[in-house]
């Protein structure tokens, strides 16, 4: 989206129902029962802020739409979970609820406990997510499918749920020298593919290790000083 430095035409003849109409209309698109301002600006024929000047507020806008409040509801599932996979790889174990502070995660504590009924059961719903997929680890996100048999190459950049997987296996240590953030806080623990992307190494679980970054630097030095 861009940045657009312009007036907003006020839409003072527009009456209420067309503003509500293409608010539903964009509810009926999401397939969803509530639109976030950041969803309607997206796809709505209006902005979302003339929407909120008409009615008040986004949520009277909401209500005269006959749509549902907005929660954190629409925070996309798989968002959740690399958020979530993003926490637990930094710490090198199991993130408690206290763990979730604004500096370590992007999202909060409570948000997961309102979207999945307690921590624990979030917890469960994140191992079920990192679990499930290709036997390569899962750079894509839904279930296994006839393709997703093909061994693929993948990105350079492994997946958040990628990361964890191989951190997991790992027991969340550097596999030079065994160093992890869960014991030693200021360990930086990254995955690295043990033949590089560069020679044609494939991204995926058995391609990669966990190497903290002291090491990880380390194994740089030496391959150069191998190739040169
Ligand atoms: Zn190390």
């Amino acid at each position: 989206m861009t940045i657009r430095y312009e007036l907003e035409p006020l839409h003072r003849n527009t009456p209420d129902a067309e503003f509500l109409d293409d608010l539903k209309r964009v509810a009926d698109e999401l397939r969803a029962t509530t639109v976030t301002m950041v969803q309607y600006d997206e796809r709505g024929r209006f902005s979302a802020s003339a929407l909120q000047r008409r009615f008040g507020s986004w949520h009277r806008a909401l209500q005269r739409a006959g749509l549902a409040k907005v929660r954190n509801i629409n925070t996309p599932q798989d968002e959740l979970f690399n958020n979530l996979a993003d926490v637990w790889t930094r710490l090198g174990r199991q993130p408690r609820m206290a763990d979730l502070t604004s500096e370590t995660s992007r999202l909060s504590a409570d948000t997961y406990k309102r979207r999945f009924g307690g921590w624990r059961n979030a917890l469960k719903a994140f191992v079920r997510w990192a679990n499930c997929g290709n036997a390569d680890g899962g750079q894509s996100n839904g279930p296994a499918n006839g393709s997703a048999l093909i061994r693929r190459r993948g990105p350079r950049e492994p997946s958040l749920r990628l990361r964890f997987l191989v951190m997991r296996r790992d027991n969340f240590r550097c596999c030079y020298c065994g160093h992890s953030p869960a014991t030693d806080p200021g360990v930086e623990l990254n995955v690295d593919h043990i033949k590089a992307w560069a020679e044609g190494g494939f991204t995926v679980l058995d391609n990669l290790q966990t190497l903290c970054t002291k090491c990880n630097s380390g194994k740089s030095n030496l391959s150069a000083r191998a190739g040169g």
